[in-house]
């Protein structure tokens, strides 16, 4: 993990003063670390019946895809409003400034998945929490929720109580 925590670079003040913006770009241009990070993200999750992999906008779909791709199940993109062609489901959610949203298409989950939620970094929780009410929403069930990197005082799992998740790297 160590090695990992190496290809992540931390830049001040993006996207606006005071935060601490964790730049994960340089790990995905690493091939030995892109592959490690995709094979500890999916590692506790082998043999369990996870039928789809579901991942938020837009570094969540670099390792969720890949995550699907190793466990051998379809992705689901969770999208930004306003991006995705077909009928889809809606989740408004609370940010420190403003709201958010994401979508997903009403035919992409149902009764009987068992999903996956990847994305690079678990802040808030705001995010996270939006995208289960979502997956839920269209019937499906939550199996955990895994991420490369958790910033613990922000203590978004707290808001992920009813949830089980996996970080790779905590700050
Ligand atoms: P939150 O909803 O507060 O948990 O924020 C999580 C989402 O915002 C994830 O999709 C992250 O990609 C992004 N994000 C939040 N804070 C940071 C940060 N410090 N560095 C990089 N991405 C972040």
């Amino acid at each position: 993990m160590e090695r990992l925590k190496t290809k992540i670079r931390d830049i001040p003040d993006f996207p606006k003063p005071g935060i601490l913006f964790k730049d994960i770009t340089p790990l995905v241009r690493d091939p030995a670390s892109l592959r490690l990070a995709v094979h500890q993200l999916l590692h506790p999750f082998l043999g369990q019946d996870i039928t789809a992999v579901g991942g938020m906008e837009a570094r969540g779909f670099i390792f969720g895809a890949l995550v699907a791709w190793e466990l051998g199940v379809g992705f689901i993109p969770l999208r930004k409003p306003g991006k995705l062609p077909h009928d889809v489901q809606s989740i408004s959610y609370h940010l420190e400034y403003g709201s958010a949203s994401l979508e997903a298409h009403t035919d992409s989950l149902g009764p009987g998945d068992n999903v996956l939620l990847v994305d690079d970094l678990l802040a808030t929780g705001g995010t996270a929490k939006a995208s289960c009410d979502l997956v839920e929403s269209l019937g499906a069930t939550i199996a955990a929720c895994a991420f490369v990197i958790e910033l613990d005082f922000l203590k978004g799992r707290e808001k992920l109580s009813n949830y089980t998740i996996h970080s790779l790297l905590h700050y």
